[in-house]
């Protein structure tokens, strides 16, 4: 594997295998476009001499496309690794612009276009139809036949370490009785992968080939308020039970930096329409870990999910519906099979039934004022070495109205 100069960074899961982008503010200087390298950001736009990288998202460089991304890629790599001849006068040039993590601040890395939500794990979508359904089958017949999926709100996507203030809405307490507005007593986590759109579509085409289109890579916390979705769900599907925020890691791991990571996806019965057909692995080997208070309390696997992210960009697009550039989509919570690896909060404690025990003491079947949840995650990189991916961290206020 290659090395790098930046003082420590080979020694962190952020080498030059790895380079996510995000953006980044020192105080009272303008936001603008970074790599990660081990724990400094690099100032992409004084080293490349590229305005594109001056500005507050990462949107103007995505829409360039995968030659651009491929090129800016291989170029940072070389001018960040310990073994070229020229090291000395490209570490010479690149240092001054090499900013500690410690000084900076993370923004929201892409202006998000539109935001979709997936539900491709197997076991997550049975096992919340257990939950909501129960006596009736967990999957409706339409599940194992295409990806399902609903329109988010992009609006409320903020970046890694906003707080979530406990949104309230209309919710029952027991089933039957009436509805009450108050703040949720149902708050949740849904672990989940993001994709980040960088070459459009236009209107009336299909999406072609996955890695064409998609950047790369964040992490995503899809809270939800179980009560206000249970009451408010059927029949148009998700709405204010999670629209209220939705997190983002601040940084975006291109897919290049997960080649090593591509697996087969799960095998699929029946055999999809042809659309859906896959012809390249995009299954992803992710080891995710959900932390509630510092408590690791999930591991789920993004191996295995059903679907994978190119089956639901081609089902995104396949009414010829087009993709904008920093348009992003979520795989649905990332749920394996053992209890252990169960990506939502709903599934860990079936709906509050069984608590789970933290290190304190205390127990939690849903979400407390001033809990935190952080989820991370961690790939396959070159060489039997590991890369990281940005975290996704929040903490609940009191809902005070
Ligand atoms: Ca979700």
């Amino acid at each position: 594997m290659t090395s790098t100069w930046v003082p420590g960074a080979d020694a962190t899961p952020y080498t030059v295998a790895n380079l996510p982008y995000g953006i980044f503010s020192r105080p009272g200087e303008p936001a603008r476009a970074g790599v990660r390298i081990g724990d400094h950001v690099l100032d992409l736009a004084p080293v490349l001499h590229d305005e594109v990288f001056a500005t507050g998202s990462l949107n103007g460089f995505l829409a360039r496309g995968r030659t651009a991304w491929r090129d800016t890629r291989r170029l940072l790599q070389r001018l960040l690794a310990a073994d070229t001849r020229e090291v000395s006068a490209n570490r010479a040039a690149l240092e001054p612009h090499l900013i500690p993590l410690r000084q900076v601040r993370l923004h929201l890395p892409v202006e998000i276009g539109d935001y979709v939500d997936f539900y491709c794990s197997l076991e997550h979508a049975s096992n919340v139809g257990r939950m909501f359904r129960p006596g009736g089958e967990p999957l409706m017949p339409n599940w194992r036949h295409l990806p399902v999926g609903y329109h988010g709100r992009s609006g409320t996507v903020v970046v890694s370490g906003t707080p979530i203030v406990r949104p309230r809405g209309q919710r029952v307490e027991a089933p039957g009785g009436e509805p009450v507005l108050a703040p949720t007593a149902k708050l949740d986590i849904e672990a989940e992968l993001g994709f980040v759109l960088g070459t459009p579509t236009r209107l009336g085409e299909n999406a072609g080939d996955f890695a064409e289109h998609v950047f790369g890579v964040v992490l995503v916390n899809d809270w939800s308020a179980r009560d206000i979705q249970a009451w408010e769900y059927v029949p148009l599907g998700p709405f204010l039970g999670k629209s209220f925020a939705t997190s983002v890691s601040a940084w975006v791991t291109p897919l290049e930096a997960l080649a090593e990571a591509r697996v087969p996806g799960r095998a699929q019965d029946p055999e999809p329409l042809d659309y859906l057909r896959r012809s390249e692995p995009w299954g992803l080997d992710l080891t995710m870990e959900v932390a509630l208070n510092g408590d690791v309390v999930s591991t789920p696997p993004y191996q295995e999910m059903y679907w994978t992210p190119d089956q639901m960009l081609a089902h995104l697009t396949v009414n010829g519906a087009s993709v904008r550039t920093g348009d992003l989509y979520a795989s649905g919570t990332v749920s394996g099979a053992e209890p252990s690896q169960r990506g939502s909060l709903l599934e860990i404690t079936w709906n509050g039934t069984e608590p789970v025990k933290l290190s304190d003491g205390q127990s939690r079947g849903f979400l407390e004022d001033g809990d935190t949840v952080t989820i991370t995650a961690t790939a396959p990189g070159p060489g039997g070495t590991r890369i990281a991916l940005g975290e996704v961290t929040g903490t609940i206020l009191p809902n005070a109205r």
